[in-house]
């Protein structure tokens, strides 16, 4: 229905194709832990479908909530829609859906090594490193991922823009290197409005939908945009081992896209005006953010709508000052996640990036922002005091005024 509409259309309406037949105008939220069978026959089967990945019968209906849920599913058919996928699968978090990929593609497939390119986010690192689940990983640059993959290798994993440093890479060039083997792209920071990795070859766009998605910071969940097949698989890992998304979380990410798109352009408008007065801080020694030094250009053009509204500070007061600046911030809370309508600020080495080994792990003078949708003007009032009180340089102190607007992309 949504399918030749613009993606803000999409947003909207995605997923709620059933609600005029149902009578409703709203999302219903079935929140049944367990549904009447028919018979038992019928019932059986339609719990052997969704065991094995599929979806439930006509007449055997959805039997348990583990297996199925229709709240859930309208979620995942918008957020596929956004991400032009075939389908999607959503979990009870980022890292339930990312525990799911790694078994789908390793459990029942006799392959047990991965290639990921660092950085990426903190849990999912430690997750891959862990041998927790099993698997062997090879961690590589971008630029090496055909060499690093092996006959055993079952998926490549990579994050851009990566958390928390922001770094780009290429995915249609990964996807290349890496041919026949499913290659899964962490699209948290990028959300389906900026960036769409399914149609630059990705097997697998991942979001940790606790952020952007739902947007609040009121609901913890994740999902996947994937092609039938891998969903399939997804779902069969999900039903087993008990991973799903919440009706609750899923009622409130759904409705969390319809603003998606205008949340991210207003969070991302003022993300600009704090990136370009950032870079001219005395405070700062260097900014990370989409388009800033080095970046190539032609990834935020042609893979990329825009540069998100994460953005990554190093200060020249080291450890000392990331601790001054996140304890004396009064509008933006310190706080981990990120993604939400209120402005987030967090120190990645102690926090969501501790449990990565020391090699690889961010700069302890390295701060990361989440910029929300308060008043930019506001925001940069509030990190300049937090900023000038640890500052060198004290000529910060009396800016009040925002620099000219870039107005790249
Ligand atoms: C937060 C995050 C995750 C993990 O998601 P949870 O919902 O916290 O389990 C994965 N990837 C990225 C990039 C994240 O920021």
């Amino acid at each position: 229905m949504t399918a030749n509409l613009r993606p803000d259309s999409i947003a909207v309406h995605g997923g709620r194709e059933d609600l005029t037949a149902l009578g409703v105008h709203a999302l219903p939220i079935d929140l049944s832990s367990t549904n009447p069978l028919p018979d038992i026959e019928s019932g059986g089967d339609s719990y052997e479908s969704m065991a094995t990945g599929g979806y439930p019968l006509a007449e055997g209906g959805a039997v348990y909530s583990r297996l199925w849920n229709p709240t859930v599913a309208r979620f995942e058919s918008a957020l596929a829609q956004l991400e032009r996928s075939a389908t999607a699968v959503a979990f009870a978090s980022g890292m339930a859906a990312m525990t799911a990929a790694v078994l789908a593609h390793t459990a029942s497939s006799g392959k047990r090594h991965i290639v990921a390119v660092r950085p990426l986010y903190g849990g999912t690192d430690h997750l891959l490193d862990s041998g927790l689940l099993g698997v062997e990983v090879s961690f590589c640059e971008a630029g090496q991922v055909a060499q690093t993959i092996r006959p055993d290798t079952a998926m490549v994993v990579v994050e851009t823009p990566a958390n928390p440093t922001l770094d780009l890479l290429n995915i249609r060039d990964v996807v290349a290197q890496a041919s026949e083997v499913p290659v899964l792209v962490d699209n948290t920071f990028a959300t389906p409005v900026l960036q769409n990795p399914i149609t630059l070859g990705a097997a697998m766009s991942l979001h940790s939908a606790t952020k952007y998605l739902g947007g609040h910071g009121d609901v913890t969940g994740g999902v996947i945009a994937c092609g039938e097949e891998t969903a399939a698989a997804l779902r069969r890992v999900r039903a087993v081992t008990g991973g799903l998304l919440h009706p609750l979380g899923a009622y409130l990410l759904h409705r969390g896209l319809a603003t998606l798109p205008i949340r991210i352009r207003a969070q991302q408008a003022s993300a600009r005006h704090l990136a370009a007065w950032l870079a001219g801080h005395p405070a700062v020694e260097r900014l990370y953010y989409p388009g800033s030094e080095g970046d190539p250009a032609s990834l935020l053009q042609h893979q990329m709508r825009g540069s998100g509204a994460m953005i990554s500070i190093s200060l020249r007061g080291g450890f000392e000052a990331a601790k001054q600046v996140t304890s004396s911030v009064r509008l933006f809370t310190h706080a981990v996640s990120l993604g939400g309508v209120d402005s987030l600020i967090q120190h990645p080495a102690a926090l969501t990036h501790r449990p990565v080994p020391p090699e690889a792990r961010p700069s302890a003078s390295l701060v990361r922002l989440s910029i929300g949708l308060e008043d930019p003007e506001d925001l940069v009032l509030d990190l300049d005091r937090a900023l000038v009180g640890h500052a060198v340089g004290r000529r910060a102190a009396s800016r009040t005024t925002m620099p000219p607007v870039p107005t790249a992309h």
